[in-house]
């Protein structure tokens, strides 16, 4: 192994800079030329590769985003594109590819092992922590605390106004970050697309509650449950209460990295180089506890994710 390439692809995570940093610096610490792979796997088909060194690097570790960029790319779901890939990672000699990404990224990775017997290796970041085979992802924990300080200020707002908040947060397919912000928040309810909640039933709860001396709720949605206007506003009119929705949407994917998601960042990387050298082929990098791990990459997007249930029923006790 001389030389590595490496390429963020799916949406930006904060943390992604620092891994990349870390995977620069542990690589040319073991004697390994680093390119870096712009735009995603489109630049893997357009061959915008350029080589990156320790200084190329600095101060970075904490920056939200990605110096690489990143793009959605279509063209690398097919054949023609994984071909080209493939003769660029040929082109440049690269011996091996970390992918620092989501489920999404890791599907195209492998395809790029199985098209050209160059070994990759995935390092997960993503706010979704929508990943098999680790506890979380770089990039959560940040979007997670970027979610809190917003809505603990609506909060304050709502106590003021005794209003229901409904708060949208992202999520298309997968709970997970709905889940860690509602249950941190204290929400009153927090919707999921895992977990069917219909309105009248929420409705109901909020009656209770009131009726139990609450005078304002938070109500913490994933944007995969449904169209968030229509259910506020269907709530307004079944209860009468004053309803507002908050949209955080993009917010939450940029931003400074929090201590957490930069030390994973560090780790992650610098464990993706070293399995490189030790003649891994297909793995994605992880954590389980605290301890750090590495899983075959198919397993992180074959594999589906459980949300944790008991800390959902935990989140409905804890906020009666
Ligand atoms: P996030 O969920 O955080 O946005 P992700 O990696 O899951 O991260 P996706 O948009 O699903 O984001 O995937 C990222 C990129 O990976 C896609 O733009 C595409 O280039 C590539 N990709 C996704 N699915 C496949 C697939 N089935 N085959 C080949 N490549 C894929």
């Amino acid at each position: 192994m001389k030389r590595i390439g490496v390429v963020t692809a799916g949406g930006d995570a904060p943390g992604m800079n620092a891994a990349i940093r870390s995977i620069v610096r542990t690589a040319i610490f073991n004697e390994l030329e680093v390119v870096g792979v712009e735009r995603g796997y489109a630049g893997l088909i357009e061959e915008k590769i350029h080589s990156l060194d320790i200084r190329s690097v600095s101060g970075i570790i904490n920056h939200g985003g990605t110096i690489l960029r990143t793009a959605r790319c279509e063209e690398i779901k097919t054949e023609k594109g994984i071909q080209k890939a493939v003769h660029t990672l040929k082109n440049y000699k690269i011996d091996g590819l970390i992918v620092i990404g989501g489920d999404g990224s890791f599907r195209g990775a492998s395809e790029l092992y199985e098209a050209s017997g160059i070994p990759v290796i995935g390092v997960p970041a993503t706010i979704d922590n929508d990943v098999a085979g680790t506890d979380t992802t770089i990039g959560f924990d940040t979007a997670v605390n970027t979610a809190l300080f917003t809505i603990d200020r609506i909060r304050d707002t709502a106590t003021s106004h005794e209003r229901v908040f409904v708060v949208e947060v992202m999520g298309r397919k997968r709970g997970f970050l709905a889940l860690a912000v509602g249950f941190a928040e204290g929400a009153e309810f927090i919707l999921v697309p895992e977990i069917k909640l219909d309105v009248e039933s929420i409705c109901k709860k909020l009656e209770q509650g009131r009726k139990k001396g609450k005078t304002s709720e938070i109500i913490v949605m994933a944007e995969g449950v449904g169209d968030s206007s229509l259910i506020a506003e269907e709530i307004r009119k079944r209860t009468g209460y004053d309803v507002r929705l908050t949209i955080l949407g993009h917010a939450l994917r940029g931003g400074p990295p929090t201590a957490h998601s930069r030390i994973l960042a560090n780790q992650f990387g610098a464990l993706a180089v070293e399995l490189l050298l030790k003649g891994a082929k297909k793995k994605m990098v992880g954590i389980r506890g605290q301890k750090l791990t590495w899983v075959d990459l198919d397993y992180s997007w074959k594999q589906k994710k459980d949300l944790n249930q008991h800390l959902y029923r935990l989140a409905e006790i804890l906020s009666s």
